[in-house]
């Protein structure tokens, strides 16, 4: 099939057994912590495999495994667990997967919580970590040791946009059995499917594209059978945090719209990038379909797209004038952390130019923005508007 009659398949039809249900089009919210079993026996096999049956609402929940099913084919994946966070699924795929002793190499500058994961909290349980320039693939290699048991790859990352060589990632690390998680968030499997390049896991958080209207936090894991199954009679079982069947109604209602929406993040992205790169007040932009991109080539093998998240610094050294400028834009670009929605953000680094946080790595010139649904016309007046502060 091609990749779209695909996608067309599995956002309208994959999982929906609506003869279960009335023929209802739109599933159930099956809101019940508990099913009930006829027979001892029934019960009894029931037990058995708690994921592909529902017994208790903390495993298996028939409207969150429509949602699962879903999300599985998405990624080219066999199955799929959803959690109460993106951070939820990062810790549960990692956590399943290393005991006191091993060895974790994760890539420079994840996501704040994963390296908080790795280093803290893994780190109190004798998990030893080296955080890597996951641009070089030997930074990579050189970093292994025998007890290695974990690669965790975020490509691009959601700030500065580095990548990773995910074949080459995959296939090292398969030579050396350590498993591979990647998080990848940022492309949504609409613009990358890492599995194609074999790397074990992808985690994403679902609170950003997936749902994609800013009214619901949520966690995807998507892997093999096999892996599924370990990181849900463990972790996922103990640690125990899912998602409400209401909030995974949402996010298969959120799932309906989601290449739709990204690529409208994507090309409005595009524009907005098209049109500050020619102007005199920005110094650069970073995105990883930029001419000026570092790893162009790497971005046009493995990604489909970008979707809506791009950096800007501008040229002005002034952090007064920068924290005007970025007041002056909220009317247009809200000043919050996130990103996946409807709505269009910023996140300024000129937030961090005080005491609340010592030696900032990003010049207080560089904004973060995220492009949601609106016109792009909209949000270029903002700019052409506000910029001249930036001047004056
Ligand atoms: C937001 C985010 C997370 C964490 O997801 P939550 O749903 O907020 O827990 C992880 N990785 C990336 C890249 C993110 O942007």
């Amino acid at each position: 099939m091609q990749p779209s009659q695909d996608l067309s398949h599995i956002l309208t039809h994959e999982a929906e057994e609506r003869s279960q249900y009335f023929q209802a089009v739109a599933p159930p919210i099956i809101q019940s912590s508990n099913f009930a079993y006829d027979t001892v026996d029934s019960f009894r096999q029931a037990m058995r495999d708690e994921l592909a049956q529902p017994l208790y609402t903390r495993g298996a929940n028939p409207t969150v495994s429509i949602l699962r099913q879903k999300l599985a084919a998405l990624e080219h994946t066999e199955d799929a667990l959803v959690v109460g966070s993106g951070a939820s699924a990062i810790a549960v795929a990692v956590m399943g997967n290393v005991r006191a002793g091993d060895h974790v190499i994760c890539i420079q500058k994840p996501y704040s919580w994963t390296y908080k994961l790795i280093q803290n909290l893994l780190g109190r349980f004798g998990v030893e970590s080296t955080f890597v320039d996951g641009r070089d693939v030997e930074a990579i290699k050189a970093a292994y040791r025998p007890n290695t048991r974990v690669l965790m790859l975020e490509s691009p990352n959601s700030l500065t946009f580095e990548l990773q060589d995910l074949e080459a990632c995959a296939q090292w690390a398969k030579s050396k059995g350590v498993v591979t998680i990647i998080d990848n968030s940022y492309c949504s499997p609409i613009y990358q499917n890492p599995a194609d390049f074999g790397i074990d896991i992808i985690v994403h958080s679902g609170t950003k594209y997936l749902n994609g209207h800013s009214d619901v936090v949520c966690g995807v894991i998507c892997g093999a059978k096999a892996m599924i199954k370990q990181l849900f009679e463990s972790e996922y079982m103990t640690l125990g945090t899912i998602i409400s069947p209401n909030d995974a109604w949402l996010m298969l209602r959120g799932l309906r719209t989601l290449p739709i929406r990204l690529e409208r993040s994507n090309d409005t992205a595009l524009t907005l990038i098209e049109y500050l790169q020619k102007h005199p007040l920005v110094e650069r932009v970073i995105h990883p379909f930029s001419s000026d991109f570092s790893q162009l080539e790497l971005s046009h093998k493995q990604m489909r797209g970008a979707g809506g998240l791009f950096s800007v610094v501008f040229r002005c050294d002034d952090i007064e004038k920068m924290e005007k400028f970025c007041n002056a834009m909220t009317s247009h670009f809200l000043i919050a952390v996130s990103w996946g929605g409807y709505e269009s953000l910023q996140i300024p680094t000129c937030i961090f130019y005080n005491d609340f946080m010592p030696n900032p790595i990003l010049p207080a010139s560089f904004v973060r923005y995220y492009v949601g649904l609106e016109d792009a016309a909209y949000l270029i007046e903002a700019f052409e508007r506000n910029l001249p502060i930036l001047e004056s």
